[in-house]
């Protein structure tokens, strides 16, 4: 691992428009699971197999909102989650001017509350939510203190995550975001995601910079592509890459 740090220090000290891309990974080290290990009880409740996806689809929340409400606010809502090193290593180098962007799979919010300036979040966020009727804004302590379904006070509405559901499209201008950044960076660091999942894999191949550089537990599809290969915690990662 040393070895692999002390290049990872390099790389840093080299660029000046680094660009990190994250997945779920990031946010382990924060109490956050991935929601996919989590849903046993819904297949007794709805008695059928009901798949983490599904689960987490736009007809699951529109057919059952009870059910989907009671799931989210269980296991993809953690208001005391706190950054962790990966998340307060890159908000360092942002006050550096090394870290240009941060794009995340993730929806917790974390890289703002780190101190993260630019975050380009390809699934939205739990921190906002709208009312589908007047478009009235609710924070995440007004979701989580609903009875079932959240209702909007003023207008009787239902109240939505602003969370990108299966089967529901991406938000095209963070998209295109993503995509610039990526396009003119000079470093791009990929993190806590095994690329396999829409859209991970594809926003890389818009990468033309000096350094590529993924971080992960296991190995990734793009393994071959990189010049730095770490396969370790990522919060350990930063937390020595820092030191
Ligand atoms: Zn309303």
């Amino acid at each position: 691992m040393n070895n692999n740090i002390e290049q990872l220090r390099k790389i840093i000290a080299d660029s000046n428009n680094i660009v990190f891309f994250g997945g779920a990974g990031v946010s382990t080290e924060s109490g956050i699971p991935d929601f996919r290990s989590a849903t046993g009880l819904y297949n007794q409740k709805l008695d059928r197999n009901v798949s983490p996806e599904e689960l987490i689809s736009h007809s699951f929340y529109v057919r059952y909102p009870e059910y989907f409400f009671e799931f989210y606010k269980d296991k993809l809502i953690y208001p005391d989650a706190e950054p962790n090193d990966c998340h307060k290593a890159l908000a360092e180098l942002d006050r550096q001017g090394k870290v240009k962007a941060v794009v995340t799979q993730n929806i917790d919010g974390l890289h703002q509350k780190a101190g993260s300036q630019v975050v380009y979040e390809l699934h939205g966020s739990t921190l906002r939510n709208y009312c589908e009727s007047c478009h009235s804004f609710y924070d995440e302590k007004f979701v989580l203190a609903s009875d079932g379904v959240p209702t909007c006070p003023k207008c009787g509405g239902r109240v939505k995550p602003d969370v990108v559901l299966y089967e529901e499209g991406l938000d095209d201008n963070v998209v295109e975001a993503a995509i610039n950044a990526i396009a003119h960076a000079d470093t791009l660091i990929i993190g806590g995601t095994t690329l396999i999942v829409y859209p991970a894999a594809g926003l890389i191949h818009y990468f033309r910079g000096k350094h590529l550089v993924l971080i992960n537990k296991s190995s990734t599809s793009a393994d071959s592509m990189a010049d730095l290969v770490i396969n370790d915690n990522i919060g350990q990662v930063f937390r020595a890459v820092m030191e």
